[in-house]
């Protein structure tokens, strides 16, 4: 902490009061006489002879030193005045004060000490009590100002920068506020244990590792993670954002890294915490060819590894350290001695999903009945901060409805919310749009319905989404599955392209209402062409590389111009024929999909049994048993 001046805003204070008190007592010798004086009236000599002989004058002072004759004399309306003029040579002047008479008829008071004219009262008022209130309101105000510049008592400033490093003496997170995860929970009990009882380590000679990294993609309770190791450990946490590191002025960064590694050594074992560290550990050579301006992340990046090679790793302090981006880090972090432990954090999988919704349930009031597994089976791919986020949407719909208990018709509406964004009550379709939008959602309903392997109809609804969805048909597949067989890869194309195959068929036209189903089925039949290796003309040749599982963008192709042709023949091909069954299914089934989709435009919303409930109804009249 390299902070100017006092650190201490109290002694600071102290320092204030004292200066104040000085200055105070400055004015009051010097200052203060002289305004006083300037209620004093300068005249001329002249007009002090003029006052003497006509009898105006009470008292005369002379002052040697400044050269001065101060006098007092009453004006023509009888009020007394203090006079001032300048002292001058006059031999005479003692003869004519002597022969002066005052007002009264008494002689002049010659040398005698003339009062102020303000009374003793007023001077203690001006001179003393008012400018102490003055001082010390103004200390008040600047102790606080400079609190509210150091950011609070748990947060330090830095230098001159106004980034901070965080410390948390207790986080009161420990591993069972953290749900799933697993794998990532043991990994870390090892460091916990570390924390507890460094000796046992230190005995046998063995060092723990000095930093951990841990590998996620964003909400998956990364920092959560970190804060329960320190929680479980009973020791202090601080934490800082990689991109605090380097907003700062040139030389800062590194500055920083030293003073936060002496601080965590005075207060070891503890855990330092820091957040995105990708953005200060990026790989150099990388980051060169982009801009040549990263001298000062550089030096950061030098100073970190610096103070994690020197200090003593037997003490107790361990760097936690998160990123989604592993694959741009300094190969230099990644060396032994320092991150050299890399922790996974997954998304988490189905039952990681219902661990994290009750955990998240456990603070608010939910209802006996819910079905966790159910939410967590609507919700594959979500991460712990989204499903977190469920929860508080389901209690906030509860909170509306003046219900004191989350049902499980909230669960299921913010799990919407969540994933496609609010309902826009305000949004009305068109009655033509709402005909269209029907169908449309019938279709990819019907069409998943009447393929084997492809997950159940769970809703099907025509209510528009902020997101700006017209209308979804939400699919809850039975259980998590990994693979996907070739079959069901196609029937998914075939879902996706059912809502276009609906309005051709119905209205003879389409629509822009498939462009988001468009992108889905090219998608899916692109990396069945070019990374599933489910082409008959392709086989198993890999196509396309991904270069991060956590960039989330997509595969690189990595294969001849020519090929890629090919690849984007072999593509449409795919949907083709997938849009073609499609249009076959609704072909069958042009009866059922106008029952369902009148019922859909009359209910706006229908569940699946519903769905599967007309579906499956014999028509009546029918010959059928
Ligand atoms: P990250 O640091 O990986 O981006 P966070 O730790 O900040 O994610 O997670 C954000 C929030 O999401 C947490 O505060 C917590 O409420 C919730 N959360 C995430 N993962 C979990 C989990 N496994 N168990 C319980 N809550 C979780
Ligand atoms: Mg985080
Ligand atoms: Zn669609």
């Amino acid at each position: 902490m390299k902070t100017k001046g006092p650190k201490n805003p109290k002694k600071a204070m102290i320092y204030y009061y004292v200066a104040a008190l000085v200055m105070l007592l400055f004015m009051n010798a010097f200052v203060f006489p002289r305004l006083m004086r300037g209620t004093v009236q300068e005249v001329s000599y002249n007009q002090f002879i003029t006052d003497l002989e006509a009898g105006k004058v009470i008292a005369v002072q002379e002052n040697d030193s400044e050269s001065t004759i101060t006098y007092k004399a009453q004006d023509d309306q009888g009020r007394e005045h203090i006079y001032e003029t300048a002292w001058v040579n006059d031999p005479d002047r003692v003869n004519r004060l002597l022969e002066a008479t005052a007002p009264d008829g008494s002689a002049v008071e010659y040398s005698g000490v003339i009062p102020t004219q303000t009374s003793p009262l007023m001077n203690l008022l001006f001179g003393l009590v008012l400018p102490v209130l003055f001082m010390v309101v103004l200390g008040q105000l600047l102790l606080r100002f400079m609190m509210k510049k150091m950011g609070g008592p748990n947060a330090m400033s830095f230098g001159k920068s106004n980034a901070k490093i965080y410390v948390e003496a207790q986080t009161g997170k420990t591993f069972a506020d953290v749900a799933g995860q697993e794998e990532a929970k043991e990994a870390l009990a090892e460091i916990v244990d570390f924390l507890h009882n460094p000796s046992k380590y230190n005995s046998i000679g063995a060092s723990l590792p000095k930093g951990a990294l841990l590998v996620g993609p964003p909400g998956t309770g990364k920092t959560l993670l970190a804060k329960a190791v320190a929680g479980e450990a009973g020791v202090p946490f601080f934490s800082i954002a990689g991109s605090e590191f380097v907003e700062m002025f040139v030389g800062m960064g590194a500055a920083r890294v030293r003073d936060l590694f002496k601080q965590a050594s005075e207060k070891a074992p503890c855990i330092v915490f820091i957040d995105e560290i990708d953005t200060i550990g990026k790989s150099r050579d990388n980051a060169a060819g982009i801009s040549g301006g990263n001298d000062e992340r550089e030096q950061t990046l030098n100073q970190l590894l610096t103070e994690m090679d020197g200090f003593d790793g037997s003490k107790g302090v361990i760097i936690l350290a998160a990123t989604n981006r592993p694959e741009t880090l300094d190969k230099a972090l990644l060396r032994p001695g320092r991150f050299d432990r890399r922790i996974p954090v997954e998304l988490p999988d189905l039952e990681g999903r219902a661990a994290i919704l009750k955990v998240h349930a456990k603070k608010v009031m939910v209802d006996e009945n819910v079905d966790f597994m159910a939410i967590a089976r609507a919700t594959s791919g979500a991460s712990g901060a989204e499903l977190a986020n469920m929860v508080n949407e389901a209690a906030l719909r509860a909170v509306k409805q003046n219900r004191r208990i989350v049902h499980q018709e909230d669960l299921m509406e913010a799990v919407e919310t969540v994933i496609a964004g609010y309902q826009r009550k305000n949004k009305v379709l068109s009655p033509r749009e709402k005909r269209i939008v029907a169908y449309h959602e019938i279709g990819h309903a019907l069409v998943a319905a009447k393929q084997t392997n492809s997950a159940p109809v769970a809703k099907i609804t025509i209510v528009p989404r902020t997101s700006g969805a017209l209308g979804y048909t939400l699919q809850i597949p039975e259980e998590e599955s990994n693979l996907m067989s070739r079959e069901e890869a196609f029937n998914k194309i075939a879902t996706y392209t059912g809502g276009r195959a609906a309005e051709e068929l119905i209205f003879g036209s389409y629509t822009s209402g498939a462009a988001n189903d468009i992108e889905q089925a090219t998608r899916l039949a692109r990396s069945m062409v070019t990374r599933m290796g489910m082409s008959k003309q392709f086989d198993m040749m890999a196509l396309a590389t991904v270069n991060s599982q956590y960039l989330g963008g997509d595969a690189a192709l990595a294969c001849s111009e020519g090929t890629a042709q090919k690849i984007d023949e072999e593509v449409l091909a795919l949907i083709k024929s997938a849009h073609a069954k499609a249009v076959e299914i609704l072909k069958d089934n042009m009866d059922k999909m106008h029952e369902l989709a009148a019922f859909l435009m009359e209910r706006e919303t229908i569940t699946g049994e519903e769905f599967m409930e007309i579906l499956n109804r014999q028509p009546e009249g029918s010959t059928f048993s």
